[in-house]
């Protein structure tokens, strides 16, 4: 789990102030609770104490002398009640006391006389087997008599109820929070559900596919407000990459007539027999120039149609192994000039939907770079088989290979890695942006690993075209 999700934290605070909100509310509700009861206990404890004062205590001189007691017993019964009354007279002492509760959790004759305040009132009164809760009330006879009547019961009545509570508390609480913490993270998983695909579909989106547009969740909430506020930021950068590529291409088609001319003009002056030799060398030299300049143009305006959208490709449906076959072919002389051993290993029948020249360009381009980069007695082998699924085009050297800093960078434009090198060699850094730009116009992905001073390997990845009876011939394996 990721603990710093939006989701996890927003169930996390949601658990946490719901926890907050019912730990206030359980507490406020135990307290009041308490209050009430104890409120309420020991009114009715006064109550019970005037009662036996105004109805009985006003009827002195008592008919008999248990009158008192029989009448307190049948109203109150406090044996069975576990209740406690004691009447005291002043002067005379208790007059009568309530015998112990049948369950014996208390014994009336140990509760102590009230001294002082505690006269006229309620009390709390400690005994050994517990506290007793006593409401005291003064009475004065007509005869002049003064009496202190008693009424008490345990604490334990309410601290019944109160326990009650807590355990309800105690189970309920804990099962409300899991509740919402389950329930609050589905919730959110279920809000945030369209941001992940915003994002997933977000990450897809690169220079090379900036005409495709995010989900737009129709909530009417923030959601629909960002993802429309990201779709226009990606359309008004598609609108700045299409001006750049526009500016690119335009600028290298304008460039190529003016080159073209000078270049025509150059070779009409380096004719010139009356020129003198260091002229002429010059001459020369400002021709190979311009050479390596229309050069560059070429390969800008096929880069900058690509990038536009504008080249246009011719697909059909070719074997690629053949393709790569005659295209090494033609190449090996170039190999055998600087005595690199030259293989080929190609499968037959790798059918792949592409446009033939630019293809051939790819092939063309990695091994011109294959054996421009690696020394004398080295080897540079072209391989193309299947692997079930894709079209593999693998073009591998025994050369220089390439640094770990400048691997993530070879398929820049302009990016050389050995400058010099690549410069002697008429390089201008093109030529793998070209590749990865037919590569990817034809849905195929380039990868490359290298180690310096070992050698390169080049993987072009092309996706299978669907195959058709007349392709299901036996494949065959040529290696040169
Ligand atoms: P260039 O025209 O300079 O060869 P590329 O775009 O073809 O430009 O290649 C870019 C850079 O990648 C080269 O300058 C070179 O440093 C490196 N590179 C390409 N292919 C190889 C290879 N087979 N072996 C070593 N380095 C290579």
């Amino acid at each position: 789990m990721n603990f710093r999700s939006l989701r996890f934290r927003i169930t996390a605070w949601y658990a946490g102030l719901l926890a907050g909100a019912l730990l206030i509310f359980g507490i406020s509700v135990y307290l009041g609770l308490e209050r009430y009861l104890y409120g309420d206990l020991q009114r009715s404890l006064g109550r019970d104490c005037r009662t036996i004062a105004n109805q009985l205590l006003s009827q002195r001189p008592f008919k008999r002398p248990d009158w008192l007691n029989t009448e307190i017993e049948e109203a109150y019964s406090p044996e069975l009640n576990n209740h406690f009354i004691r009447v005291i007279q002043d002067g005379v002492g208790v007059v009568y006391l309530s015998s112990p509760p049948k369950d014996g959790t208390f014994d009336p004759a140990q509760v102590p006389l009230p001294i002082g305040d505690e006269k006229n009132g309620a009390r709390k009164a400690s005994l050994s087997t517990g506290r007793l809760l006593v409401d005291t009330v003064q009475y004065a006879a007509k005869d002049g008599a003064r009496f202190t009547v008693e009424s008490g019961v345990l604490y334990r009545q309410v601290e019944v109820v109160l326990h009650g509570l807590l355990v309800t508390f105690a189970v309920y609480m804990p099962f409300i929070i899991s509740l919402a913490i389950v329930s609050g993270y589905w919730l959110m998983r279920r809000s945030l559900q369209p941001v992940d695909e915003i994002t997933e579909r977000a990450e897809g989106i690169t220079s090379t596919n900036l005409s495709e547009r995010l989900p737009v969740i129709r909530t009417g909430d923030e959601l629909e407000r960002l993802s429309k506020a990201l779709n226009h930021m990606i359309e008004r950068l598609d609108g700045a990459f299409q001006h750049v590529h526009r500016f690119s291409a335009d600028a290298s088609h304008e460039l190529r007539t003016p080159l073209t001319i000078l270049q025509l003009e150059l070779e009409g002056i380096a004719q010139n027999n009356l020129l003198t030799s260091s002229l002429a060398d010059q001459i020369g030299s400002a021709l190979e120039e311009t050479h390596r300049m229309s050069h560059i143009v070429e390969n800008l305006l096929v880069i900058s149609r690509f990038d536009a959208g504008e080249a246009k490709m011719n697909l059909s449906r070719l074997d690629l192994g053949t393709l790569a076959a005659s295209t090494a072919e033609q190449m090996r002389l170039l190999a055998d000039e600087k005595g690199i051993l030259f293989r080929t290993s190609v499968t037959g029948n790798v059918y792949v939907e592409g446009d033939r020249p630019r293809l051939q360009q790819v092939i063309v381009n990695l091994v011109a770079n294959a054996v421009n980069y690696t020394p004398e007695a080295g080897e540079v082998e072209v391989i193309v088989r299947s692997n079930g699924r894709k079209a593999l085009l693998e073009v591998a050297d025994t050369g220089v290979g390439i640094s770990d800093e400048a691997l993530p960078h070879v398929f820049e434009r302009f990016y050389r890695a050995d400058k010099a090198r690549s410069r002697d060699s008429g390089g201008a850094g093109l030529g793998l942006a070209i590749v990865k730009a037919i590569c990817t116009a034809h849905g195929a992905e380039i990868r490359v690993s290298s180690h310096e001073g070992r050698g390169s390997r080049f993987t072009v990845e092309l996706p299978l075209a669907r195959v058709t009876e007349n392709t299901l011939d036996q494949s065959a394996l040529r290696t040169h």
